[in-house]
Formats: structure tokens, sequence, C-alpha cells
């Protein structure tokens, strides 16, 4: 009795300091950079607190875009926050294995106008040169950037950043043979990204809104962005961060397919709040499928296996890829490599009991080189395969890994939208005041039709530093915000507040995977039109039933039913917007595979795709923008005309 009695005052001392060293300033400043203040508003909606903060910028999401969108604008003296749902280190760019592109020339010679010319080729002509031009040129300074914050990059012999062989990646304008530009961090590069990012970003003066949820975007009367909604996942606060600049770094959509190498996370939320906004996404056709999905698992195995010298086998033992790029082999472009293995098991020489996957053969390799430059992707197939990579190859088939298509940016980051002039005409590319985009979010577009593998990692931390650079630019710190309109933030709070109580039949979870498997099954690898019709039909059905969500936690502290629910609401608009659009392009380009349209149409097609998404009606509008054509600068860099596209 003594005993228990004493070792429950021992708990609660244990207790009580536990909580004091959380509470502790200097704790709470390295978790959180300068802690959030606001105060408690007038509350839009009776029900909820709601509190009001003001700040120069919101940066929403703290992957690798996020962090140096936020670390650019604190390091600019901006008084800054950034609101993200996950803690920083564990967002997506975490995941990230083979490695991230730029002509450093560290193996052999290389040229940043030789990595442009592969982009827009890999992009099959739908990128926007201007904004590839300024990504390859700034890309070696972005990785010197992040060596000078300590990302502890693999190294050559003789102690310079060792760089590997990626698909799609020539020198000398596809003239000199494959080329080493992939920089790396073994196969864990993302992880040791975000974490130098994240532990540099803590030297500026961030505010971090951690495990918070973004909500809304808030508009003004004038087309504006003021700011956004969000709720703390933790107490179930409701909170209106006003600011003059707004930048979303939400990262992908993957889980709207039912087999996709993303996190659960990657719910597409940015984009869907610039939906619900009334603001269109661009190209949402466009979702790569990456070869190389554990059977099964949908885990990546990085091209980087390829890039060591790791092949692909069909059930004859042959190695396939020879037919279908001569030159490139297994580093072709993903898209052309995706898109033979679905041949290969369709034609009857897939591998297993029900010959549908393939295998990766890294058995031929030395276990030495395994060891040293591929250690993350071994343990990964012992643990999701059991397979050991040293004598048996692992088994493999394509996974959604990325959506080319996102919200609309230039080169600077600021969010597009095509407008009517006062004169009548459209203006493509009309910009939306005090909002930005970064990551895989956005649509810069720099991977057009198809993303180049390690393109990623560099198109996050040079946008990232984009719209730090854009904001610094036209806006100063502590510049007045422009008012909130009277009403902000009502519609989310009632949209909130619609799904905690919604008390239909259907849980969260059974309309997510209807929705994952039309989407796997409508808007696969391969397409048609009579698919596509179907998909629509099937997708608009799927949608129908929200109307009947279930959600059955009515709490606000840590409801992961509700979040759940929030994300699948997001998931829907973006599949929706990519269904309806791939029916709508009548050519193959890029990831975009139509067998009834076999061919690029560059007379017809070479244009980006605009989805507007209505919330209330649940219909997706199609319409079409141009592609820029041009470089930032015809002296430093001509465009790369269009010719077809063979590795
Ligand atoms: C397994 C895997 C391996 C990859 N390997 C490579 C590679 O080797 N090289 C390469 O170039 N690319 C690679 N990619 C792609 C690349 O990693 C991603 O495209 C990139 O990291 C995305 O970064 P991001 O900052 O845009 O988004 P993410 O890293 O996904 O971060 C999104 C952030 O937004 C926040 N967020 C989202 N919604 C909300 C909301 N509603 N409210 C608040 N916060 C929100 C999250 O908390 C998170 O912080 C890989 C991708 C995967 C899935």
């Amino acid at each position: 009795m003594l005993r228990s009695v004493g070792k429950r005052l021992l708990d609660s001392v244990a207790q009580v300091q536990r909580r004091a060293i959380h509470a502790s300033s200097a704790h709470l400043a390295a978790i959180s950079g300068v802690p959030p203040e606001g105060k408690v508003s007038s509350t839009p909606n009776a029900k909820y607190t709601v509190i009001d903060h003001e700040y120069d910028v919101v940066v929403v999401g703290a992957g690798g875009a996020g962090l140096r969108a936020a670390m650019g604008a604190a390091e600019a003296g901006f008084k800054t926050a950034c609101v993200s749902k996950l803690f920083p280190t564990r967002s997506h760019t975490v995941a990230a294995q083979g490695g991230i592109n730029a002509a450093l020339g560290n193996m052999t010679e290389d040229d940043w106008r030789w990595h442009m010319y592969d982009t827009v080729k890999g992009s099959d002509w739908l990128g926007d040169q201007d904004a590839i031009h300024y990504m390859c040129r700034e890309a070696p300074r972005a990785v010197y950037e992040l060596e000078s914050y300590g990302l502890p990059f693999s190294r050559t012999e003789d102690g310079k950043i060792y760089q590997r062989a990626f698909g799609g990646q020539s020198l000398k304008y596809g003239k000199g043979g494959q080329a080493y530009r992939c920089a790396c961090a073994a196969d864990r590069t993302g992880h040791a990204m975000l974490h130098t990012l994240y532990g540099r970003s803590l030297a500026f003066n961030t505010t971090y809104f951690i495990e918070y949820f973004a909500l809304d975007l808030i508009m003004d009367g004038d087309g504006r962005c003021v700011g956004i909604t969000a709720l703390n996942m933790e107490d179930g606060t409701l909170h209106r961060i006003h600011a003059n600049n707004t930048v979303l770094a939400t990262g992908g959509y993957g889980r709207a397919y039912f087999s996709c190498t993303s996190a659960h996370t990657c719910t597409g939320d940015g984009n869907a709040m610039v939906l619900r906004a009334g603001l269109p996404v661009e190209d949402p056709e466009f979702v790569q499928f990456h070869p190389t999905g554990i059977y099964g698992a949908g885990c990546l195995i990085t091209e980087g296996c390829r890039g060591e010298g790791g092949i692909l086998r069909n059930a004859e033992g042959e190695r396939f890829m020879e037919r279908y790029a001569p030159t490139a082999k297994d580093l072709a472009s993903r898209d052309v490599v995706s898109r033979a293995m679905t041949m290969e098991i369709r034609e009857g020489r897939g591998v297993g009991k029900e010959k549908d996957h393939l295998f990766l053969h890294l058995d031929h390799l030395p276990p030495d080189l395994l060891a040293e430059r591929l250690p993350g992707i071994s343990e990964t197939a012992a643990i999701f395969a059991g397979v050991d990579v040293t004598k048996e190859p692992i088994p493999v088939l394509p996974t959604v890994h990325y959506n080319m298509g996102g919200i609309p940016t230039n080169h600077f980051g600021e969010v597009i939208a095509p407008k009517k002039k006062a004169d009548g005409s459209l203006d493509p590319d009309h910009v939306i005041p005090g909002l930005f985009a970064a990551g895989e979010a956005a649509c810069a577009s720099v991977h057009g039709a198809n993303r180049l593998g390690a393109n990623s990692l560099l198109d996050i931390v040079v946008f990232g530093r984009a719209t730090a650079l854009r904001i610094a630019d036209i806006a100063k710190p502590g510049d007045k915000v422009p008012p909130m309109p009277a009403d902000a933030g009502q519609r989310s709070v009632e949209d909130l507040d619609k799904v905690r109580f919604a008390s239909g039949s259907t849980n969260t979870a059974t309309i997510r995977k209807k929705m994952q498997k039309t989407m796997q099954e409508h808007a696969a690898v391969y397409r048609t039109q009579d698919s596509l019709a179907e998909g629509k039909v099937k997708i608009d059905e799927v949608l129908s039933t929200w109307q009947d969500l279930k959600v059955t936690d009515r709490s606000l502290m840590w409801n992961t039913d509700l979040i759940e629910s929030l994300e699948l609401r997001n998931l829907l608009s973006n599949a929706a917007t990519t269904m309806y659009a791939a029916e709508a392009r009548k050519e193959s380009r890029g990831a975009h595979a139509r067998e009834d349209f076999s061919e690029r149409d560059d007379a017809n097609w070479m244009m980006h795709t605009i989805a507007d998404f209505d919330y209330d009606t649940h219909k997706t509008t199609i319409s079409y923008r141009p592609v820029h054509k041009h470089t930032l600068d015809e002296n430093e860099v001509k465009p790369v005309p269009p010719f077809k596209r063979v590795y």
C-alpha cells in the first residue's frame, strides 16, 4: 500500500517535471521557433472558439518546399508563420530516396543547359520553358546551399558530392550518353534534406503552427488572398491567420489512388483549398507511375537502383527494356519504362503465380556497393518483399508516385489563373495577388507531362526559395495587411461543422476506397475513351455518396475521423479534376497515354489544362491556357523545339 502511494507520488513528480520541461521556453523555441500568439475574435460561429493572428507571410506546409519558403521569408525579415498538419520532419519529403539533380559536373563534364534540354524533353513539351530555364540554372546553387547547411551528401573518392545516373538524363543535348547528375545521400536523400532544412530553419524567427490543419483560403472582395483558416487538431480551436502573402506548399495527392508510394497524408489539401476559392488547378491528368513500387505493398524502390546498375527482367529472364528504349534501356524516362512493363505483363511475360508483375535484379551488383549506396532499399525489400537483394530479385509493379499537375504558378511561384481583361480578351497568366505555391502542390510547370526522377527535390528547394525572393521583391516587412472581409472564415466553419456532425450511413473509409479503386482502374497507365468516360460516371457516383457521409466521432480533440473526412473531401475534388481532364485530352503525352490517340498532337494539344471544380454542384469545368515556349533569356539559352521523344 505504502509502496503504491510512493510510486504514485514519484509518477506525479515525474509528470510535473516532464510537463515543466515541455513548457520551458528553450524547449518550445527548439521545437517551434517563436511560439504562436493571437487573440480570441468575436467568433464567426458561436459553437467554436476562433483565434485571430496577423503575419506578413503564412506558409502552409513544412516539407522541403514549405520549410525553404518559410526560412527565406523569415530571413528577409518578414513576420512568418508556417502551418503544418504534420510535425515538419514527418512530411513526405522525408521518404525521397534517389536524389536531387544539378549539373555540378563532379563525375563528368556537365552543363545546366543539357539538364534543361533533358527536362523539356522529359516534360514532352508541356513544361513551361521559362520556368525550366530558371530551375536548371539555379540547380547547382540550390545544391551547394544545401551542402553549406550541412546536408550529408555521399562523396566521391576526392571528396566532391557524389552524383549517380538517373532516368532521362543525358550529356550534350542527348548526344553524349548517360549523365551522372543526381546528387544523393545514399538512398535517403529526402530524409537528409528535410532534417537539414528543418534544423537550419530554426535559426530564423519563424512561428510554427504544428499539427494545425489548414482548411480554406481567405479571399477578399478584390480577388486577393489575405490568409487562411486552420483547425488546431490538439484542442479544436479555429484560427484565422491574416496575412499579406500566403504560400501553399501542401504536397501531392497520391492517395487519390489505391496503390501509391506517397504517405497517407498526401491528400492534395492545398489544391482543394484553391478549388474551393474558385481558382483552378492545372494539368491534373498527368499522374506519374513509378516503374518500381514493391508488388503488393506499393513502397518505392528508387530509380537509383537502376542508376547503380539494376536491371528489369520478365518471366523469360529477358532484359526487355532493350527492346523499348535501345539507348537508355532501364534508364529511359519513367513513363516509358512503366508503359513497357505494362505491355510485358499484358502480353503474358509477367512473373509470379498470376504473371502480374516483374523482377528488378540487383543480385549481380557487388554487395559492398549495395550496402554503401542502397542501404535503405535493401532494408525495405527485406521487410516488404522478404527479399535479400544480394541473392534474389525484387518483385515490382508501376505504382502512382507523383502529380505533375497542381496549382498553376509562374516561375516566381506566384499563383496564376486565366482572367478576362477589361477589353474582353483573356490574360492566361493573370497573377492572384497575395497567393503563392511551391513544391508538388504547385505546377510551375517544370515537369509538364512527365517529371524526371530527382527533379522534384530540386523543384521544391528552387521554388520554395523563389517564392521567398519574390515576396521580398514586392512587399516589405510590416506592410499593412488588407482587411479581411467581415464574414471571413464563416463558410469554412460551417463546412467543418457539417462534416463533424455528418450522420449518413457511409463511413469515410468506404467512400475513400471506392474513389481509390475508380482512379486505379480508370485513370491508369494506359487510358481509353470508354474507360475514362466510365470513370467520369463512377467518380460522380462516388462524389454523390459524400452526401451520405457518416462521421462517428463528434469531439474536437485529435479527431482522426474528422480529419480523414476533411482529407477525403479534398481528395475527391483532385480525383474528379484528374478524371475529367484525362477524358478531355485526346492525345498521348508524357504520363497521359491514350491507346485510342497514341501520338502526341502538338497542333491541337500543346496546352495546359485548366480545371475548375464547384464544391456545391460537384461539377468539373475544363479549359486551357498556352504553354510558355520561350526561355527567360534567349541569349543565355534557346528554347528546345519539339521533336519525337525516344530514348
Ligand atoms: C517515396 C517517395 C520517394 C521520392 N523520391 C524522390 C527523389 O529521390 N527525388 C526527387 O526529386 N523526388 C522524389 N520524390 C518526390 C518528392 O519527394 C516530393 O514531390 C517532394 O518531396 C514534395 O515536397 P513538398 O514540400 O512539396 O511536399 P511534402 O513533403 O509532401 O510536404 C507537404 C507538407 O504540407 C503539409 N500539409 C498538407 N496539407 C496540409 C493542411 N491541410 N494543413 C496543414 N498542413 C498541410 C504537411 O504537413 C507537410 O508538411 C519522392 C516521392 C516519394 C513519395
